[in-house]
């Protein structure tokens, strides 16, 4: 697989478990969540385990105690099958969950979480403990921050969710209030001079913290209150590969740590802007072939998607978040055997052709065998959000599958 995809694929996984994870509600306080980092020894967690088990026979519900049980054993049961815990740790969650009437069935999740976990954790709730995860992006989209005023100036980096203080430090710029026995004028160009270098100071750090990072940087941006940050950028004190990063300037009344938490919430609707940036790209791609008479080098629906896929004929393959598919195989005693595409799918459904009572031997979710499909094929995959108007509109005006095509097909 391509290794852009195969990150897509990846935050695709995490992203569609989480969404799943967070909504399920136990009966009692059933639930098991697990965090194990990579330090910690299998043989720990196995003992840890063993004892909440032995424990839980003290809980008065007898199915509560027998369901806490029977999800410590599936997962004892799992972890003897890691050698090691992966590089990042890994979580657990497992239990029994509520179906139609009283019915009840164990789900069980192993997530490879995108950061390391660093301490282990065992929760036993009514819901999964999802907190530690839900700050964790997969693709760390990072900007580089100033905030910078006549006093001082911070320098820091936004990753993910998490702002990082690089630099902090202050000016020898003279407060306003004058001296006695200076001459006005003196004294004015005695402040100019100390916030040119200042100014000069604060862009070579930025030079410094930011440079070889430039690259992977999504863009910067720079707040502080008044015309102090619009001067600093306008006349040229940062080196001009991070020039070209600079997204915008953002009023924040401070400048120091807060300032840049500040400035972040102030610039959310342009980061956001900026994060969706590839996506919309595409997306306007595909419309303006769509546009063209003959529908240029476009392909959208299901059907006609899939085929052109498996005629090698897709440059790239687009598929909303929002496409809630499974993608199912039936197989009924009478030998017909079909694959079909529905909302939701149980274990056993009637037969399309005879009617009969039929098994379902595959239930996949659609978005994963559109890239089972597309993996065999090299064929470059996007998921799109629904997080800008043109991803909404991919999802509702075109079903939430399209392709732009190498080549027309018929
Ligand atoms: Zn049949």
């Amino acid at each position: 697989m391509a290794e852009k995809s195969s990150v897509e694929k990846a935050r695709y996984d995490f992203k569609k478990a989480m969404q799943e994870i967070v909504n399920i509600r136990g009966h009692g306080t059933e639930l098991i969540s697990v965090y194990i980092p990579a330090s910690k020894q299998i043989s720990d967690v196995m003992a840890y385990l063993r004892d909440e088990y032995s424990q839980s026979s003290n809980i008065k519900s007898k199915s509560t105690m027998k369901n806490v049980q029977g999800a410590i054993d599936s997962i004892m049961s799992r972890l003897k099958t890691f050698k090691d815990i992966p590089e990042n740790g890994i979580v657990i969650f497992c239990g029994e969950v509520p179906r139609a009437g009283d019915q009840t069935r164990m789900v069980q999740h192993v997530l490879n979480p995108p950061d390391a976990i660093t301490a282990f954790l065992y929760r036993c709730d009514s819901q999964f403990f999802t907190e530690p995860l839900q700050s964790m992006l997969l693709d760390k989209k990072m900007y580089g921050l100033i905030a910078i005023d006549r006093q001082e100036a911070t320098l820091g980096i936004l990753s993910g969710n998490r702002i990082q203080v690089l630099s902090h430090f202050e000016s020898m710029v003279p407060r306003k209030h004058r001296q006695g026995g200076q001459s006005a004028q003196r004294f004015e160009r005695l402040i100019e001079i100390a916030a040119h270098e200042f100014f000069k100071k604060t862009g070579d750090k930025a030079t410094d913290l930011f440079l070889d990072k430039a690259q992977d940087m999504l863009g910067i941006l720079i707040g502080g209150p008044g015309a102090t940050k619009d001067f600093f950028v306008k006349e040229g004190y940062l080196h001009h590969e991070l020039q070209k990063k600079v997204v915008d300037t953002f009023d924040t009344g401070y400048t120091d740590e807060y300032g840049l938490k500040e400035l972040v919430e102030n610039a959310k609707d342009a980061i956001q802007d900026m994060d969706l940036v590839k996506e919309k790209a595409l997306i306007q791609r595909l419309f303006s072939e769509i546009r063209k008479q003959d529908g240029g080098l476009s392909a959208y629906g299901e059907d006609i998607v899939r085929e052109a896929v498996n005629l090698g004929a897709v440059d790239v393959l687009l598929l909303s978040e929002g496409l809630n598919k499974r993608r199912i195989t039936v197989q009924c005693p009478n030998g017909h055997t079909y694959e079909q595409t529905v909302p939701d799918a149980d274990e056993k459904c009637s037969c399309a052709v005879c009617g009969t009572t039929a098994t379902i031997v595959k239930n996949n979710d659609l978005v994963d065998d559109f890239f089972e499909l597309a993996e065999t094929y090299n064929t470059d995959t996007e998921i799109i959000s629904m997080d800008s108007e043109e991803g909404g509109m991919l999802m509702t005006a075109f079903g939430g599958i399209a392709a732009i095509l190498r080549y027309k097909i018929q």
